[in-house]
């Protein structure tokens, strides 16, 4: 019976890769030096994948920034502007394509399928000369094999290559990415032959696309291109094996129980790539046999569900975390050593001890008091059923918090995080550490709060922001305060380039034990006469960015977090807060793959939103803000979020968010599409940030236009914002005189 991994993380135990690439970024080391790293962690995974007893180990998984940059460099589809010419693409052309160069930006980065990671577009267009560019499954597939490990090379397929790119500029709508099968096919052909000249019998080719929505059209080029392949490959027998993701894949084990080609392997995914918890090998175990009931004994393989890349690297590393929260956990090393154990098993060299361990561990989780809360699943189970609204309608809401706020057209605003200085940092992270009293924290964040304060007195801002200093991420903020969240020392996972992020563990039902925010906003808004917006984040934001639980459905876990957020905005409107955030930056990538299942996730994320808030009088202000920009197709369902504002990151997508309400359709409420970018350091002017209101204007109507920049400021320095609110406040008051 054999074993098999689809993936591994790249960034090392400790993020060793990450420290390697910033440093030779930083010009501190060379690229040997960086080699050297990243050949030791591609060294240290296979032999510990060997050790460990996986048959089908994989190669060229690893990379020194993402597996699609890769295969651009692979078909040599360097955009002209990069500047190649030709030869095999080295460091320089490599990282320009990922990062920019001093001259050109970077290419364009977006969300790989429903994960945190983040891939390079490829950009191809009818003149792509497509060539053999970069050796790099090769090159890794002998160094596997110098070290005397024989491994699987993976190779992002043709078909999901292109169908992840986009049509370069100027043949945006004319091209289909498709018709470039011919032409990227024989360098595959090239690449496998290589392969196999060095030896290789099997090659992986993923094709994450399968697992959308897909039109006739799609799915006859996987057809073509596989046949393709077939037939210029003598000796290599078609496809066969196919690997399928039977966590995620509600419908796989059903489909493969209706018909499994004869002959073929199967790659049964039972082992979770996306999460944190150790599997259940009794009911793993149970699925495989009935699996080895239809493909034959010799014919299954266990596989993880998907690469290993997008979750933590290796539970060793975690000294401090709770031992029984700890005994339910497995990281991507703990994830190959439950693939082999279930490999062998199956085999009949069943591990007892390995399995009673872990089903006494499934069986402490299913009973342990840390994760059940009586009082929280109830509140949660009788949210169902009823509908959560505000009982006035946004327009009569308005009106109301009109009357309180009395606030300019164009009101101005941020959304809600000032520069984070390096002193501010250090402070945080010294009383953490305890080595700055209470006492001494909180004057220094009240300093800083009221820094904040007066500047954006001083600039003239309408609705003001406490700034965020005492926090150092949106999601963590709240999880270290509520009960049923566990973090980790260094469970990171790649999210794009050398950035990682550090997801919390959601293990138990969700409650607030006590007000997390309403210390600092009442301080905040005790410094001043305007209007102090309350900062939460909203519930689906905290799920998203979390790895949650895997016992209940992912709307149960949503509930009661809303159910502990609702608690937090009664608690600040009673302290005196009138205005309130409830950012949900992350409600649309938790969007499902398949559009069958938007609804659902759709209704359940937005109600959770709208528990959150229901509660409040009509006078209290709710502003919500999202990130990122494809609002297209759920502008309805943003709608009935119902917040009285939203305040929505734009800058990058102006005229698509607008054409949504050019095409008709209504928004009563408050919005504040950004009206400057935060992402970069420029500074807007005056009058670019009036022309874009102006745009907005002729769209929105007045009274109901908010102006704020994209997001939060966390990130710039105090020397870009200043000038930059400066100018977006000018602008407004220079449009309110026209009305
Ligand atoms: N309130 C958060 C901040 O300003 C929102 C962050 C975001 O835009 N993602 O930092
Ligand atoms: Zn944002």
């Amino acid at each position: 019976m054999a074993s098999h991994v689809v993936g591994y993380p790249r960034m090392g135990p400790k993020r060793e890769l990450k420290f390697a690439l910033e440093s030779f970024w930083d010009g501190k080391s060379s690229a040997e030096d960086l080699q050297k790293v990243a050949a030791d962690l591609r060294s240290s995974i296979w032999k510990q994948m060997s050790d460990d007893g996986i048959k089908f180990i994989p190669s060229n998984t690893f990379s020194c920034y993402d597996q699609v940059l890769d295969t651009t460099a692979m078909l040599g589809a360097v955009p002209p502007r990069y500047g190649w010419n030709g030869g095999e693409i080295g460091f320089d052309v490599y990282f320009s394509m990922a990062r920019g160069n001093a001259s050109v930006p970077a290419m364009e980065m977006t969300k790989w399928f429903d994960t945190n990671y983040h891939y390079i577009v490829p950009e191809l267009g009818p003149e792509v000369n497509f060539s053999y560019a970069s050796h790099k499954a090769v090159i890794e597939y002998k160094e596997a094999k110098d070290l005397g490990v024989d491994t699987v090379p993976v190779l992002v397929g043709p078909v999901s290559y292109l169908l992840l790119s986009k049509p370069a500029k100027g043949v945006e709508k004319s091209f289909s990415l498709l018709s470039l099968i011919d032409k990227i096919l024989p360098i595959y052909e090239e690449v496998v032959a290589e392969l196999k000249a060095a030896g290789a019998t099997w090659i992986q080719f993923d094709e994450p696309k399968l697992v959308m929505d897909l039109g006739a059209h799609e799915l006859q080029a996987f057809t073509h291109a596989y046949s393709a392949l077939e037939a210029s490959l003598s000796g290599l027998n078609g496809v066969t094996g196919f690997g399928f993701d039977l966590v995620r894949g509600s419908k796989t084990l059903d489909l493969i129980k209706g018909g499994f080609p004869s002959g073929k392997y199967l790659f049964a995914g039972v082992v979770d790539g996306r999460n944190i918890w150790a599997n259940d090998l009794a009911s793993s175990l149970s699925v495989l046999s009935a699996l080895e009931g239809i493909v034959g004994k010799d014919k299954l393989v266990v596989s993880t569900s998907c690469s290993l890349l997008h979750t933590a690297v290796d539970l060793v590393n975690e000294p401090k975390l709770d031992k029984e929260i700890k005994s339910w956990l497995a990281f991507a090393a703990q994830k190959v050593v439950e693939v082999n154990a279930l490999a062998k098993a199956l085999c009949g060299q069943k591990d007892e001890a390995f399995f009673s361990e872990n089903a006494a561990a499934q069986a402490s989780r299913k009973s342990s008091p840390r994760v059940t809360n009586e009082a929280v699943q109830q509140a949660a189970a009788a949210l169902k059923g009823s509908d959560h609204r505000r009982s006035s309608n946004v327009s009569a809401r308005l009106d109301a918090q009109q009357k309180k706020l009395n606030l300019p057209i164009l009101p101005t605003t941020t959304i809600g995080s000032f520069p984070q200085t390096l002193e501010l940092r250090r402070v945080r992270r010294e009383y953490k550490a305890k080595k700055v009293s209470e006492e001494d924290y909180v004057e220094a964040i009240k300093k800083e709060i009221n820094k904040v304060v007066k500047l954006q007195e001083e600039l003239d801002i309408d609705v003001l922001v406490h700034g965020e200093p005492e926090r150092n991420d949106m999601v963590e903020y709240f999880g270290e305060q509520l009960s049923g969240f566990a973090f980790t020392a260094n469970g990171w996972v790649q999210s794009y380039g050398s950035r990682c992020v550090k997801p919390p563990i959601i293990y138990g039902d969700v409650s607030r034990p006590k007000a997390m925010t309403v210390f600092w906003s009442s301080l905040a808004q005790s410094m001043t006469k305007r209007p102090m917006k309350g900062m939460l984040t909203g519930p689906v934001t905290i799920l998203n960015w979390s790895f949650v639980r895997n016992d209940q459905p992912r709307f149960e876990t949503c509930y009661q977090i809303a159910l502990a957020i609702k608690d937090e905005v009664e608690d600040l409107e009673k302290a005196g807060i009138t205005v309130i955030q409830i950012d949900e930056a992350a409600l649309r990538e938790g969007l499902p793959l398949r559009k069958s299942e938007h609804d659902f996730y759709l209704n359940w994320a937005v109600h959770s939103f709208r528990i959150t808030n229901c509660g409040v009088e009509d006078s209290t202000q709710i502003h919500t803000h999202m990130c990122y920009s494809h609002f297209n197709d759920i502008i309805h369902s943003i709608i009935d979020m119902d917040a009285d504002v939203i305040t929505i990151e734009n800058s990058r997508s102006d005229e698509k968010l607008l054409s949504v309400f050019r095409e008709g359709v209504k928004y009563g409420a408050g919005i504040g599409p950004g009206v400057y970018d935060i992402h970069s350091p420029r500074i807007p002017s005056e009058e670019e940030i009036a022309d874009r209101v102006e745009k907005m204007l002729a769209v929105l109507e007045t009274n109901i236009l908010w102006v704020n920049p994209d997001c939060g400021l966390k990130t710039r320095k105090y020397a870009e914002v200043k000038p930059a609110l400066s100018n977006m406040v000018a602008a407004a008051k220079r449009l309110r005189t026209k009305f």
